[in-house]
Order: C-alpha cells, then sequence, then structure tokens
C-alpha cells in the first residue's frame, strides 16, 4: 500500500469516520476536492497528514471510483460508496435522527424507524468490508464516532487479532436514556470488539460502563474502567479532544487588524446550525440581557455565526426558520438606527476569518444545550493575541469539566445567561488576563497532538485483562441480593451449564469438583438447588445423582423434588404415543451420524456429528416432519426439540416449584438465581426478570434476557462454589404456614399445597 510521510517506526493508521475529508464534486473540469465541515475532520485530518496511512469514509457528493489519492494530503482514501436511499436512511436517519439526539440525551427528538435501523447495520457491515480490504493487519484501526458503533464488530470477526480503537466525539449518555433505543445492546455489543475505547470525558466513560453492566450483563472493573465481554476485554479510557493551538494562534496574529477602531463590544457565537448548540436560547439570553440591563443597549452587539447542517432533516430545517424569527423579534424590538443588536451569517468561513473573529471578539458566548466537547470555546481561547476577551461557557458543554476558568453557565437559564453575559461584558483587564492565561496555557499544552499520542499510544499499548472471573465478582454481583433473610432457590440447567456440551449426551458427567460444589451448596440449610433440564428426568436424574435435588425434565413438563409431590403436566397424557409415532418417523433422518433420542412426551433430533453439505437438508426435513406431526420444533445446541404443543416451558416451570414450595408469596422470603445456556432457558430469563439474578453461560453473540453472562462451565463451577461458602442467612418464618423440617430444609406445608 502506498503510504506517504509514514513516520519510521510508528504503526499505520486505518482511520474509518462517516465522511471522508474531503468531499468529491464534480464539476466541468473534473472531479474538485473540497474539505469537509465539521471538528472532527478538524481533529484528525492533521494527524494522517503527519503519520500517513488511509482513510475510509463516505466521499459525499459524487462518487470518485474505487481509491483515490487525496492530492497534498499525503494519505490514502478510500470511498465507501452509499445510495441515495442509504444515506438517507443510514446517515440523515439512523444516524441523525435516532442516535444524534438520543446521545445528547434530547430523547423527544429521536425517532426510531426499523428500516433506518437496518441499513446503519448494512452500511456498518460495508464499512467493515472496506476497512477490512484496505488494511494488511498491521495498522492500529482507529473508527470514529456515532455513525460507525457497528463497524469494529464486523472487522473483528475477520480481523480477530486486529488493533481496533473507537472513539465517540459525542457524549454518551446515562443508561436510562441509551436504553430507550430499541437496538442498544447491538450497539454496544458493536462497540466492545474494539481493544480500546475512548469518550472525551470521565462521565461519559462511566454512563458507558454502566450500560454495557445493565444492559449486556458485561463485567466491569469501574476502578480500572475495563470491560470483559465474550472473552475479550476493553479498555475504556477519557482522552479530552484538543485544537490545533498553534495553528489558531498564529492565524489570529497574521489576521489583518479591524479596518476601524469600534464603538461598541462584540460577544461572539459560533455553531453549525444544530438544535444541540443552544442558539435560540442563546438569543433568548441575549434579549434578557439587553432587558435586564439596558446600559449594554447600541454597545454591544452580537454576532451568531452558524454553520449550515443537515439541512436535509426537517428538524433542521425548523430550527433555521425558529432562528430566522427570533432574531428578527429581538432585532425588531431592540435596533435603533445605528444598531441591530444582533447580527446573524448563515454560512461558513475561512479558519483566516474565523480566526479574526475569535481574536476581535470581547466575549464568546458558547451555550450548547448538549455537546461532547465543543472545539469553537477552545479556538477562541487559542485566538485571544491582543486584550483577553473572555468564555462564556455552557456547563453542559465537555469542555467545560477542563476549562475551569470560563464563566459557567446552564444555557436553560436564561437569566443566569444573561448574568454570566453580563458579567463578562464587565470583567475588569485583569481578571480576563489571569483567566485567559491559565485558559491558554492549558490548551497550548492539551492540544490536538496530545490528544492523538496520547489516544494512539494507548491503541499501541498492551492490552489488558481482567483478572479470572471469582469472588470478588460474584461478591458485586450477588452479595447484597442474597442478604442473610433470604433462602436461596438455585435453579441450574444440566448441559453447557453444569458439563461442557459433548457429541453425544451420554458423555456429558458432571466432574467431580461440580459434583463436590454442588453437593456442599445442597448441604446448606438456606439453600435449595433444582436442576432442570431438556432430558427425560430419570435421565437428568441419573446424571447428577444427587438425592436431595428437585429435578424437572423434559423442559419442565415433569417435576421430581424430595419434599414436593411428583408434577406431570396433565397434557402430557395426550402425547406419549404421539411422541412414539414421530420417533417412528423421524427414524429415516437417522443418517449420516443423525440420531433421536426419545425422552417420553418429547424428544430431540441430534445433527452434532453431520456433515455440513447435508446437515441443513436434514434439519430441514426434520423441522417438516415435526411440525406435520403437530409437535413445535425448537433450536438447541446442533439439535432440534420435539416438544407438544402446551403453553408450558423452563418460566413455567419454575414458577411451579417456586409456588409450590414457597406459596404465593415466595418473593418475600426467597432469592432466586438461575443459571443456564440454551435458548430454552431465555423462557426463564424472561419470566424471572426483575424477580431473579439469571446467568447465561456461553457465547456473549446471542442474544439474552439474562442479568448477566458467565463465559463457560468454569464460570458456573466458580459460582456455586461461591455460593456454597457464603455466609449463611437467617431466614425469616412466612407468618401463614406451618413450618416443617425435612431433609434439612425449612418447608411449609401450606405451600405444598398451594399447588396440584
Ligand atoms: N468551523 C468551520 N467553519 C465555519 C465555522 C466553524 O469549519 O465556518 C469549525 C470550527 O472551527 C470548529 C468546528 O467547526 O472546529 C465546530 O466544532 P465543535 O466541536 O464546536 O462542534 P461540532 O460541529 O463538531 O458539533
Amino acid at each position: 500500500m502506498a503510504v506517504k510521510n509514514q513516520k519510521a517506526g510508528a504503526r499505520p493508521i486505518l482511520v474509518a469516520s462517516n465522511r471522508l475529508p474531503y468531499t468529491f464534486v464534480r464539476t466541468a473540469t473534473g472531479i474538485e476536492q473540497r474539505p469537509s465541515p465539521g471538528g472532527l475532520v478538524a481533529a484528525v485530518e492533521p494527524v494522517l497528514r503527519k503519520r500517513g496511512g488511509t482513510w475510509i469514509g463516505w466521499p459525499g457528493g459524487d462518487l470518485p471510483e474505487g481509491q483515490l489519492d487525496a492530492d497534498d494530503a499525503g494519505y490514502r482514501v478510500a470511498a465507501v460508496e452509499m445510495t441515495e436511499s442509504e444515506v438517507s436512511r443510514y446517515y440523515h436517519g439512523f444516524s441523525n435522527r435516532t442516535l444524534w439526539p438520543l446521545l445528547h440525551s434530547m430523547t423527544d427528538r429521536a425517532r426510531f424507524a426499523v428500516r433506518d435501523w437496518e441499513t446503519y447495520v448494512r452500511i456498518n457491515e460495508r464499512f467493515g468490508e472496506v476497512a477490512v480490504r484496505e488494511s494488511d493487519g498491521s495498522e492500529i484501526i482507529w473508527i470514529h464516532d456515532y455513525h460507525l458503533l457497528l463497524a469494529p464488530a464486523s472487522i473483528r470477526r475477520e480481523r480477530p487479532d486486529a488493533r481496533l480503537s473507537f472513539f465517540l466525539h459525542t457524549p454518551f449518555p446515562p443508561y436510562d436514556i441509551f436504553r430507550l433505543l430499541p437496538w442498544d445492546r447491538e450497539l454496544l455489543r458493536g462497540m466492545l470488539a474494539c481493544d480500546l475505547i475512548g469518550f472525551h470525558v470521565r462521565g461519559y466513560a462511566q454512563n458507558f460502563l454502566d450500560c454495557v453492566e445493565r444492559s449486556l450483563g458485561a463485567r466491569v472493573n469501574q476502578d480500572e474502567m475495563l470491560v470483559e465481554y465474550g472473552g475479550r476485554t476493553t479498555k475504556i479510557e477519557s482522552h479530552p479532544i484538543g485544537i490545533e493551538f498553534d495553528e489558531f494562534e498564529q492565524l489570529a496574529i497574521d489576521a489583518p487588524a479591524a479596518s476601524q477602531s469600534r464603538r461598541e463590544q462584540v460577544v461572539l457565537g459560533v455553531d453549525r446550525l444544530d438544535y444541540t448548540k443552544g442558539i435560540p436560547e442563546r438569543f433568548k439570553a441575549f434579549e434578557r440581557l439587553l432587558e435586564l440591563h439596558p446600559e449594554h443597549r447600541e454597545k454591544v452587539t452580537l454576532l451568531q455565526l452558524a454553520v449550515p447542517s443537515r439541512s436535509q432533516v426537517a428538524e433542521y430545517r425548523n430550527l433555521k426558520r425558529e432562528i430566522d424569527e427570533t432574531v428578527g423579534r429581538i432585532n425588531g424590538r431592540f435596533a435603533t438606527s445605528n444598531w441591530s443588536p444582533i447580527r446573524y451569517l448563515y454560512r461558513s468561513v475561512t479558519r483566516k476569518r474565523l480566526a479574526a473573529l475569535y481574536r476581535d471578539a470581547d466575549v464568546a458566548l458558547v451555550t450548547p444545550l448538549r455537546d461532547g466537547m465543543n472545539l469553537v470555546a477552545k479556538e477562541f481561547v487559542a485566538c485571544q493575541v491582543g486584550p483577553p476577551g473572555v468564555l462564556v461557557l455552557s456547563k453542559l458543554a465537555g469542555a467545560a469539566n477542563t476549562m475551569r476558568e470560563v464563566l459557567r453557565v446552564n444555557p436553560y437559564d436564561v437569566d443566569g445567561t444573561a448574568e454570566g453575559l453580563h458579567r463578562a461584558l464587565e470583567m475588569g483587564e485583569h481578571e480576563r488576563r489571569s483567566r485567559m492565561t491559565a485558559l491558554r496555557n492549558r490548551e497550548r499544552r492539551d492540544d490536538l497532538e496530545h490528544w492523538v499520542t496520547g489516544f494512539l499510544a494507548s491503541a499501541a499499548g498492551s492490552r489488558r485483562s481482567l483478572v479470572p472471573l471469582g469472588d470478588a465478582d460474584f461478591e458485586a454481583w450477588l452479595a447484597d441480593f442474597l442478604s442473610r433473610r433470604y433462602r436461596l432457590a438455585l435453579f441450574l440447567d444440566y448441559d453447557g451449564t453444569l458439563t461442557p456440551l459433548t457429541d453425544h449426551p451420554s458423555k456429558a458427567k458432571l466432574s467431580k469438583k461440580m459434583r463436590g460444589a454442588l453437593e456442599a451448596c445442597a448441604a446448606r440449610d438456606d439453600t435449595d438447588i433444582a436442576v432442570i433440564s431438556g432430558r427425560a428426568i430419570e435421565d437428568v436424574k441419573a446424571m447428577v445423582k444427587q438425592p436431595n435435588l428437585t429435578f424437572a425434565g423434559n423442559h419442565g413438563l415433569q417435576i421430581v423434588g424430595t419434599d414436593m409431590p411428583e408434577f406431570i403436566h396433565e397434557d402430557l397424557i395426550h402425547y406419549r404415543e404421539r411422541a412414539d409415532e414421530l420417533c417412528r418417523s423421524l427414524q429415516k433422518l437417522a443418517v449420516g451420524g443423525a440420531w433421536i433420542e426419545a425422552k417420553g412426551p418429547t424428544l430431540t433430533y441430534h445433527y452434532r456429528a453431520v456433515a455440513d453439505d447435508v446437515r441443513d437438508k436434514l434439519i430441514e426435513e426434520a423441522r417438516s416432519i415435526i411440525q406435520m406431526a403437530g409437535y413445535q420444533d425448537r433450536d438447541a445446541h446442533c439439535a432440534v426439540e420435539a416438544r407438544p404443543p402446551i403453553g408450558w416451558d423452563k418460566g413455567r416451570a419454575v414458577l411451579h416449584i417456586l409456588r409450590t414450595r414457597y406459596g404465593p408469596a415466595w418473593s418475600e422470603s426467597v432469592r432466586v438465581v438461575y443459571v443456564g445456556d440454551d435458548q430454552t432457558d431465555e423462557d426463564a430469563f424472561r419470566f424471572l426478570a426483575g424477580l431473579a439474578t439469571t446467568f447465561r453461560v456461553g457465547s456473549p453473540d446471542t442474544s439474552t434476557a439474562a442479568t448477566r453472562r458467565l463465559p463457560d462451565v468454569s464460570a458456573v463451577l466458580s459460582l456455586i462454589d461461591w455460593l456454597s461458602r457464603r455466609p449463611e442467612s437467617e431466614p425469616t418464618p412466612t407468618p401463614a404456614s406451618e413450618s416443617t423440617r425435612d431433609s434439612g430444609h425449612t418447608r411449609t406445608r401450606q405451600s405444598t399445597r398451594s399447588q396440584t
């Protein structure tokens, strides 16, 4: 790959962002390239110029063919092509109408449309494909921003060893907001394919950690900011972005002096025209200033530069109208023959001109309602090369986390913002200088290069992993939940949970350690264990070989426990013969290693040993035979289950056991923990949502309703072992019931009677 300017020794970088740093527009003389607007390009483009590498993105406008050398840029670009309708759904739709408002906590503006989501998924896949094609495996792959939250996962699938990092340039909202998104888990999973995820400030990083822990059940170490998910550890870091301080400073020094001495003070606003920027609110605060402090009339002008943005989205067009009207109204109210309070420019300007505007402003009024960082605040500071101005900054901008010496305002508080502005306009030279000096020193030090170097050093640095799952995790997850007042009802699936999956069910034997942990746990007075399996009940009993447990077989259609009446679902009687018939019909598919496990009222068609080329056909035929027999076909691990169409599942079986054992008010005295690895356990997870702590064992790629995940059987062993050693509980007797001691367990007669 031809990479110019690549620094010796430094790994090449492959940047993926929605936009290429240039928009390519077809003109009469050929394709013309124009710099793309926005903070991201301003931030990252200079890095590629220096280090070289490849930039992948959507070129916008006219599509160039294949790869292009961006003239003079010193790095390669590769276009990710999209049709107009894809741009509409992926970019204007899901990115800007769904994610953008949600990430900025503006929930009422967010729109959720399935087709937009589907296109977003598809385009992210496409970005992943281009990245994989362009990468030779040696680069640090650096993915940017909310348009590409799923791309890391699609790259990871093809490149398990890639160095993958991500930076989010927007805020990341609290759990209660992010989970409004119907696809929140998919996005979180997409991001967790990275080795490193960077946010501007620690608060966003903490929100993310909270989300992955609560929505995905990922294992999180808050102190070390590490997430373990699917056997991979992701570092979460805050890297507040900086600006090209020296360049802005130089532009401000070089810009021609203002032509005539001004009589009035200038308050400057510079923003993309976006509802997050709080432009109408800012105008209202300015209006309020003129009401509260009339001495500023004819002496102060608000110069607002609004850069056109996303005008295809209706909300942005409406916002433009609102701003036009507000400007008209305020100017109409206060303007005199030689003064207009607001000068409003709806366009973009060159950097040179911008630097002059910054330099010559007395006050920068930067009042976003929410902003990931806000580069304008920093650029203003860099351009204060003459008599220092004052920065009034919204406390809701990420920049407010580090820029401590600004005058901080709440943009929703119109009077407070007006007073902040008044204070800025009145501030004496000494105070202005001391505040601005501190701000300039920090921004000069923590500039763009500092951000890039820091982030890339971390991206290239050693990978970290969490200490193996152990007591500290179970303590954090369960100690409060299993407080001493409660008994524990522990429900365990068998195959894939208590034993690893094998190529034949008869080989799935309990390990010595697992047997020991189960025995120790079952021996406790405050713990009841039920093993709940898809196997026939006699089969699972024979595998576990522990007398004091409860067993549920055939996904809970049959239940036996030492201290509860045997349960057989009453409808099963109708299915015994039909199951035999179905078994006979399926026998013809017992070929090529496939076999049928007859389990009384249910049966399983196992195809683990079947060769790939005939598998799908056999499965399809098995499904059709099962359905023809009036049975339901359900996916299991390398098997299709045939279950009678009875409205019963593991969730209902759990409820049955709980009610029978502990009475209808079981949740007052019992804590439930359920561990399972299978789709059939999802019924129980859903039923127990909010009522139990549930664990899904195995691959993190399947979605689950469980509270948390455990990677494998050895993690289940650690959990059961911890449960067997936890402090004894002191259960409170249920008042309405008569207590009996039976095989070491406290039981209630009332509850035993309450079923059947
Ligand atoms: N900017 C621009 N053209 C202009 C005015 C501003 O490109 O006419 C730049 C400005 O210099 C800054 C960026 O737009 O670097 C805005 O970044 P910010 O973080 O403030 O907001 P964003 O647009 O990323 O939400």
